[in-house]
Parts: C-alpha cells; structure tokens; sequence
C-alpha cells in the first residue's frame, strides 16, 4: 500500500471523554471512528487489524475442529421468550417490531438461536459432538459504553457452540477450546492469564476467563504468587482460614453498647478479634417483580462479594440502601443482627456454619448480644459471599493471593443442559432414549481484542503492535520525496519487499520526515525504514518500534537485513 493513497486520517487531538490508551491511540492514528455512544466504524487500518485477530481465529477453530458458520443478526423474540432470557437480559437487549409488528432482538450473543439450528436436525447421538462458531457482529445496549473499542455497543464477536451427548465429552471440548484459545492469545503475542470466572446471566456451571493482563483492565483477578491458580475477583476463593487463637469467653447476653456501630469500634469496646463479630451487610436485591432488603451476615473482618451476594440471592442485581430505607423497614443501621429478626432473608457466609462467641447487633438501638451460637438458626440460608482480599491464602497450594488487573477477552461455560432443556432441544442416545443436549459455549470478543493488544503495547507515542496484529508490518519511509535518489530507492525496496509478501506500506506521502515519523510511531508499525541523509553514505535505517532501536543498515544488505528481521 502506498501511504499517499491511504485513508489514514491521523490526528493530534485525543477524544475528548477519551482516558484508555486504546482509546485514544486507535482513534488518534485513524484506526477507528465514533459514531455515537457505543458505535465505531473502523477504517482500513482497524479493519486490517480485525481480519488478522480472526484469521488466527479460524486456523486455530479450524485446527480444533469447529466449524464457521454464519447466524442472523435479527433474532425472532420468540426464541428469548422460550429461553426465559428476554426479561434477564434487560435493556441490554435491542428489541424492536418490524413491518408486521413481529418483535426482534439484535443477538448479544447467540446461544438460543444456535439451539435452534440443532434441534429437530441432529436426532441422533451418532451425529455427535458438534463444535459450530462464527464471528460476528453483537449488540448490547450497555448502560455505560465506554473505553472506546473495550466496552462498545455494537462489538466483534466470535462465538462458539459445542453440542454433546455426555458431560464426558463437554469436559473435553471445553479443555480443546481452552487450549485452543491459550494458542491464539500466544500467536496475538499477548500476556494473559485464565482464571475461573462467575457465570452470570449465561448460566452454567464451569466457567473460565482470558484476561489479558493490562493496568487498565476493568476486572480484578486474585492470582496466586506461587501455583497457576487465578480467579475473578467476583468467583476468588481463598484457603480456609484459622480462627484466631483465643475466643472471646461469654455467656449469651444482652450488652449495651452506646453509640458502637462499626466493626472496628465493637472489636474495640469488646478487646475482641473482628474475626468474632458479625457484620451485617444490608442491600436491595432487585428482582423481575420488584425488590426487598437483603440482609448479609459476614464475619466482621470479611468484606461482601457483590457478585456471590447477588448469586446467593438469586437477584438480577443488588443495589445498596440508605441508613433511612432501613430505619422505615424497622432495621437499626449498626445494630442489626439475625436473632429476634422477622420478615427479612438473611444470608450467612458458609464460614459462618457452626460459628459461636460471637457478638452480633441486637435490632436495638445501642444494643448488642454477646455470647452468640449461630447454630440455634435452624434455617439459615449459608453461601460464599466473602471477597478475597490480597494476601489471603490459596485454595490450592500454600501460596498467597494478590491482585492484578485484567480485560476479559475470551469466556468459556460448561452450560450442561441449560439451555437445551427450556428450548426441548433433544437427541436420541444409544438406547433409543430422549435426552437433552449437553453443551458447552465459547466466547471471545474479537474488537475488544484490538483494544486490548494496545492497552498491553503502547508508549507515549502511540500504539506497538505485536508482529501478528500489526496493520502493516513494515513502513518504508521516504524522507524527503523531492529528493531523486531517496525515491527511487524507496521505490526499488517497495517493490522487493512487495514481492517478498511483506505486508508493506510506503510512506511517499509529500510531508516532513517528523511529521510522517510521528505518524509511523503513533500507528506503531512494529519496523520503519527510513531512507533518508544516510543515503550518501550510503546506508539506511531501521526503525523498530517496540524496542526504539535504530540500525544502520547498507543499502545493498538493506533487503535482506529487514528480511531477517521480520
Ligand atoms: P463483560 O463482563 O466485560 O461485560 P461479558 O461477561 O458480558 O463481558 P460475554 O457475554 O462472556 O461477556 O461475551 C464474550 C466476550 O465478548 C467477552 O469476553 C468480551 O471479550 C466480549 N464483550 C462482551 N461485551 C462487550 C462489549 N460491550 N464490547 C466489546 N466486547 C465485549
Ligand atoms: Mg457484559
């Protein structure tokens, strides 16, 4: 490609709500251009950059034996309402009616509509596994598009389907699909980490995450500093902890405790460890129907998992309430505990089993009980809520958990028989029975990945692309195309380098050696030879941008030197 003939349009100012890196640099260098909320087009470099990402795709799928294919955008509403995922969705879904006032959806993702290719066409268990994918356009109506390319409305998704007739099977396409997806993030030149996820509103048992690990990245993941073991912050777990030494010896009582409402102060009042007080976390599960208070029972050095809450509370989201909603729901904010409590679901963390001397709110004002067995509630709902926090232990090994930054750019779920069991989505087993399919879905955002790769390789001056996603591989650069000899040059190497197969651009364009050299570093094609002043002594120059490194190179050597190279 010749750079005067481009469609390139760079320029010097950032988006202005722009704050990511990516962000700016992709729409800065032309890559990328904002429509409107959550919308871009990408121009021919972004495009470039795109068909890359998802040819690594495809021979990877290929070499794991999934097939391409292609679904509709427009998704019948019928499929969403049978799947009962219309109303979970939200506003996220795009819904709207067509000429006949039939109502649509634009797929945000496309597991009914890819049951719906199987089922009543695969009949048999002989016809199994499946493996069917595409890479496709999504829509979401995020609440808060934002970061450019990271978090957009319409967004590049490719995403995979695996039908099965046993759990057997599922478990080893999954473990194919990640291994998969681990070659195609080494071949992006990336630096990742997979870690166990929360399901979400997908549904489904296992569930794994590729984070790319960037300082940007929107999730926090709890690794381990010593074994692979990793986690999303929302689904981390941490080694069962010891209780500490002494327990507070007490006959239950009732105390009075003036004005004592926070952990720290009760722990005090009572030279008691945290570990011994409960914490009472209260929310407002949101629900189809409505909403209530939920109230959250923790040890009182532990902190609330909003994601596990809501999991455990099987709420569609979990918002926090002001002191005065509880003081109208009859709660004394500080003093709330689960003993006398009517009318409220109460939520205990699993470590709480069995728990006694322990000190708890006595829905008093000023008041407290001491000396409390957790064991006289006989029906207490127990799960995990608690959030890991750095420098817990590891489930796995005798290591310690930090935390480090993560952009999710690949998702991979166990679904089971989730969806085929609403949508009837059946085959008949080797006894001639009905049984549901088993399956297992494979996501990876494809633009998101294009954002991700910049968030990872950049520097002041603008974007360094891994060698794989790189727009262009190697930028000729004329400095000063008045000058005879220098364009001819160029024009000898272009070619060659042309002929070679090098994915090549040849900046011919009539500007100034800084200005197409900012150009070439804020793109950041990963090798500029510049062919300028060196000429008379002549020799050329090698640019590599991921390094600043800058070599000499004789003319007659110059083709092979860069061949070498690339
Ligand atoms: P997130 O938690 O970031 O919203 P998600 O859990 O909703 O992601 P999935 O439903 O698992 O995402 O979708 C699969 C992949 O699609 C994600 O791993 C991510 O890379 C990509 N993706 C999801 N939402 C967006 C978006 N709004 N913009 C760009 N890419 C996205
Ligand atoms: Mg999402």
């Amino acid at each position: 490609m010749r750079f005067s003939r481009a469609y390139i349009p760079t320029v010097k100012e950032a988006p202005n709500e722009a704050t990511l890196p990516s962000h700016i640099y992709l729409t800065r260098a032309g890559f990328i251009a904002h429509i409107a909320s959550g919308l871009y087009n990408y121009l021919p470099l972004g495009k470039r950059v795109i068909r890359k990402i998802e040819t690594i795709i495809n021979e990877e799928m290929a070499r794991a034996g999934a097939e391409e294919v292609e679904l509709a955008f427009v998704t019948p509403a019928e499929l969403w309402q049978e799947s009962g995922r219309i109303e979970k969705f939200g506003k996220e879904l795009l819904r709207f009616r067509d000429r006949k006032e039939n109502l649509f959806v634009l797929g945000p993702t496309h597991e009914e509509m890819m049951v719906s290719i199987v089922r009543n066409r695969v009949n048999s268990y002989k016809q199994l596994p499946l493996n069917l994918y595409q890479i496709k356009t999504k829509f979401r109506d995020e609440a808060r598009p934002r970061f450019g390319l990271m978090r957009a409305r319409e967004f590049i998704m490719k995403d995979g389907y695996s039908f099965h007739a046993t759990v057997e099977d599922m478990n080893r396409e999954f473990d194919a699909m990640e291994a998969a997806y681990k070659r195609i993030l080494d071949r992006l030149g990336l630096k990742y980490r997979i870690v166990e996820a929360d399901s979400g509103a997908i549904g489904g048992t296992g569930s794994k995450e590729l984070m790319v690990l960037a300082e940007s990245g929107e999730d926090t993941l709890a690794v381990c500093d010593h074994c692979e073991y990793g986690a999303n912050i929302e689904a981390a777990v941490r080694s069962s902890k010891a209780a500490p030494s002494e327990a507070p010896v007490a006959e239950f009582n009732r105390f009075k405790t003036p004005d004592i409402k926070s952990i720290a102060d009760l722990s005090a009042f009572f030279h008691v460890d945290p570990y011994f007080t409960l914490k009472c976390v209260a929310k407002r599960a949101v629900y189809e129907e409505g909403s209530c208070i939920v109230l959250f029972f923790l040890h009182g050095d532990d902190a609330l998992q909003k994601v596990k809450a809501q999991n455990a509370a099987k709420a569609l989201d979990i918002v926090d309430v002001s002191e005065e909603e509880l003081s109208d729901a009859g709660l004394f904010p500080g003093f709330i505990g689960p003993l006398d409590l009517q009318g409220f679901t109460c939520i205990f963390d699993q470590t709480l089993k069995g728990a006694s001397s322990m000190i708890c709110g006595a829905n008093e004002v000023d008041m407290h009980f001491v000396g409390v067995d957790l064991s006289v509630l006989s029906e207490a709902i127990f799960a995990d809520l608690v959030e890991v926090k750095e420098g817990d232990g590891c489930p796995r090994c005798n290591g310690t958990l930090s935390y480090t930054k993560g952009i999710e750019v690949g998702h991979i779920f166990k679904l089971g028989t989730t969806y085929s069991k609403v949508l009837k989505a059946e085959f008949l087993n080797e006894k001639g029975q009905a049984e549901p399919f088993v399956m297992g879905t494979y996501g990876m955002g494809v633009s998101r990945l294009v954002a991700a790769v910049i968030e990872q390789h950049h520097d002041e001056k603008g974007c360094q692309w891994t060698r794989a996603t790189a727009p262009y591989t190697l930028n000729i650069l004329v400095s000063n195309v008045k000058d005879e000899a220098q364009n001819e040059l160029g024009e000898l190497l272009y070619g060659q380098f042309l002929k070679a197969g090098t994915e090549v651009i040849f900046d011919d364009r009539k500007e100034r050696f800084g200005f197409k050299m900012n150009d070439a570093e804020l793109i950041g094609f990963p090798f500029t030879l510049i062919i300028g002043k060196g000429l008379e002594q002549g020799v050329v120059e090698l640019y590599v941008r991921q390094s600043g490194e800058k070599v000499e190179i004789p003319i007659a050597e110059a083709f092979v030197r860069v061949m070498e190279r690339l």
